[in-house]
């Protein structure tokens, strides 16, 4: 048995697992950061295609949607925010509803992460296990066997 190639594979663990849970810190301060300012609402225009009339934006919500930007609706009803034609309040609105999509990946990807640390740990107990080891909640090693 290869038993360098073993311990070589296991000093690399603990680096790898560490720089897991930095990125599960990361997405978190950036998800922190992102809360309130997202919007799950979607553009919709009026007078858009009107001879005179200068066209209006429109940010429209789901039925009972809350958005984290605008706010909750009546029951039953649904959230319709006025933005109208100005370019920057414009771009204001659509960076708000780029928040939200980035914010909806950033919180799969720290399922996956977190998911993909929950597999590691529990891998880990049983790898523990077979050398004849318990693993307490604190993460303390015991030996259960004597040999
Ligand atoms: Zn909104």
């Amino acid at each position: 048995m290869d038993n360098g190639r073993l311990t070589r594979m296991v000093g690399g663990i603990g680096e790898a697992i560490t720089r897991r849970q930095a990125e599960v810190a990361e997405i978190e301060q950036e998800l922190a950061a992102l809360e309130g300012i997202t919007c799950v609402g979607r553009e919709w225009w009026r007078d858009r295609d009107h001879p005179t009339k200068k066209a209006k934006m429109y940010v429209n919500h789901s039925i009972d949607q809350v958005c984290p930007l605008h706010g909750e609706p009546e029951p039953g009803g649904r959230l319709r925010v006025y933005v109208g034609s100005d370019p920057d309040a414009i771009v204001e609105a659509r960076e708000a509803m780029a928040r939200e999509v980035h914010r909806v990946a950033l919180a799969l990807r720290l399922r996956r992460v977190e998911g993909a640390l929950g597999n590691c740990r529990w891998t880990l107990n049983r790898l523990y296990s077979d050398l004849g080891y318990n693993v307490g909640t604190d993460g303390v090693v015991v030996s259960r066997w004597w040999w």
